[in-house]
């Protein structure tokens, strides 16, 4: 019944009960599919058959490059200068203006969902039960960010001696490069423009390479919804046009998601030019996320977990887990029943609402997948079958025998298991931490104890205990690490939108 499939891949645990609608109108766990959403599968998937992609028959890399990466500056090329005349006139306006628009984007996001959903299907093979999330996300991230900008944005009086006025306010820095990720082509690359914009930036946003299509569509209702034209403005186009933008001395901010060797890459050229004023850089990158299990916790849950965790999104989430720890006691059982569970995944076309698995992005990382896969192929535990054809990468368990051996982040659904010693649980995380990423962690246990020890120690952005390690809900679950995962702060929390921001204080004697 693919009713029941898509409800079960949803990863709710809630799956068929709609959550109540809160404050935010349309607020929901944004990974779960309800009966409502089923509704308008069926017309997504027939949408994703007449969904014409930018560039479509001459390859991606074409579909990418339209616009002079160049962006010269004079003339309607130069994008960061259109932006740049956008931003005193879209600053100026009150901030109650920008966060309405935001909130009518987000409408416009809900009623445009199936052609948005086909889009997050064909270009970036995402999974029926993943293009709802991605929509819904997308949304609230637009919900939210209003919501913050009237809060954040709003003056502050300061104390100060009978006969002094402080105060002080929050506002636009100017021009924000935004630098998206394929994974998440709609709601990332929304909710960077959306925190940007709502504060009174203009934006220059560059989609990747993979998924111009979504992100023009995008654009466009943001246009529909008030946006003013050159206050966003779309920057299709491969590394080129991204390494333009960033090296633009005229850009205020960046804000990124992808690998930690490109935030780099992007840090380094933000301080290239030493007349340049020093610019904020939010970076969200990549994670080597583990997983810790003792021997307390509940097998069956773990297993479910562990599916979701892993190999959901054929694991290309910077949240997915990349490193499961099981204590030696129970290692044998909870690998047993997963792999077991892992013969029930089914890998195939992401439009057909019985696909757990769809393929990976493309040629490329399939190719680096394959290869490092085939190089463990005497330590596999299980794999499943997968098409043949296509960038079909097999869910894979690999066994390490050494944990620390694992010291790169493999972005597809591949993952590595490795057991600890009773006793060793602070050890275990010190380890972990040690790899020097920290996006994502992961506990199973039903011990209080274990739970504030992990807590204390792990050096991550999103601790999840006893639950998956994906799908952080706008709002509840602020998204985001440190160290090689990045910069900070939070997306969809609720210290987001201040880096956005000049910061200006203004003291009277009156
Ligand atoms: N926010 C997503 C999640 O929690 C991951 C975002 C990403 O992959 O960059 O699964």
């Amino acid at each position: 019944d693919p009713v029941e499939k898509i409800a079960a891949v949803g990863g709710s645990r809630h799956p068929n009960i709609p959550l109540p609608k809160d404050l935010f109108g349309a607020w929901r766990n944004s990974e779960g599919v309800d009966l409502q959403d089923i509704d308008i599968l069926a017309e997504t998937v027939s949408a994703v058959n007449q969904t014409r992609l930018p560039g479509e028959g001459r390859g991606r890399a074409a579909s990418g490059s339209k616009l002079d990466p160049g962006l010269r500056r004079g003339g309607s090329e130069d994008l960061v200068g259109r932006a740049a005349a956008a931003f005193p006139a879209w600053s100026a306006a009150p901030v109650e203006d920008r966060a309405a628009i935001l909130e009518r984007l987000a409408d416009l996001l809900e009623e445009h969902r199936t052609e948005l959903m086909a889009y997050a299907v064909k270009e970036a093979y995402k999974s029926l039960a993943d293009a709802v999330g991605e929509v819904r996300e997308a949304a609230d991230f637009c919900r939210y960010y209003a919501m913050r900008a009237r809060e954040d944005l709003a003056t502050i009086t300061l104390p100060g001696p009978t006969g002094e006025r402080n105060a002080m306010r929050l506002e636009g820095r100017g021009v924000w490069a935004t630098v998206a990720p394929w994974n998440f082509p709609l709601a990332i690359f929304l909710g960077q423009c959306a925190a940007a914009l709502v504060t009174g930036n203009t934006v220059v946003a560059k989609p990747a390479p993979q998924t111009p299509g979504i992100a023009a569509r995008a654009v466009a209702l943001a246009h529909d919804a008030g946006v003013p034209e050159d206050a966003l403005i779309l920057a299709p186009g491969g590394p080129e046009v991204g390494a333009a933008l960033v090296a633009d001395t005229r850009v205020a901010g960046v804000a990124f998601t992808g690998s930690t060797a490109t935030a780099k890459k992007i840090a380094r050229a933000l301080l290239d030019d030493d007349a340049r004023p020093i610019v904020p850089l939010i970076a969200e990158t990549g994670g080597i996320n583990a997983m810790i299990v003792d021997s307390t916790a509940l097998p069956e849950q773990v297993v479910a977990d562990v599916l979701t965790s892993a190999y959901r999104s054929a694991g290309q989430r910077c949240s997915a887990l990349r490193l499961l720890l099981l204590q030696e006691e129970i290692a044998d059982g909870v690998i047993e029943m997963l792999s077991g569970a892992m013969d029930l995944l089914t890998i195939g076309d992401p439009a057909d609402p019985r696909t757990d698995v769809g393929p990976v992005i493309d040629q490329t990382a399939y190719d680096r997948l394959m290869t490092y896969r085939e190089s463990a192929k005497d330590r596999w535990i299980k794999t499943v079958a997968a098409p043949a054809t296509g960038h079909f990468v097999p869910p894979t368990l690999i066994r390490l025998d050494d944990m620390d051996s694992l010291t790169s982040e493999f972005f597809g659904p591949i993952l590595h298991v490795a057991t600890w010693k009773a006793g060793a649980l602070a050890d275990t995380v010190a380890r972990v931490n040690a790899k020097g990423y920290g996006l994502t962690m992961g506990l199973h246990s039903r011990i209080a104890r274990s739970g504030e020890v992990v807590e204390a120690m792990a050096r991550v952005g999103n601790l999840y205990v006893n639950r998956s390690m994906i799908g952080a809900v706008v709002g509840s679950q602020p998204f985001g690490g440190e160290g090689l995962s990045g910069t900070g702060p939070k997306a969809g929390g609720p210290h987001y939108l201040p880096r956005f921001c000049a910061e200006r204080a203004v003291s009277v004697d009156t």
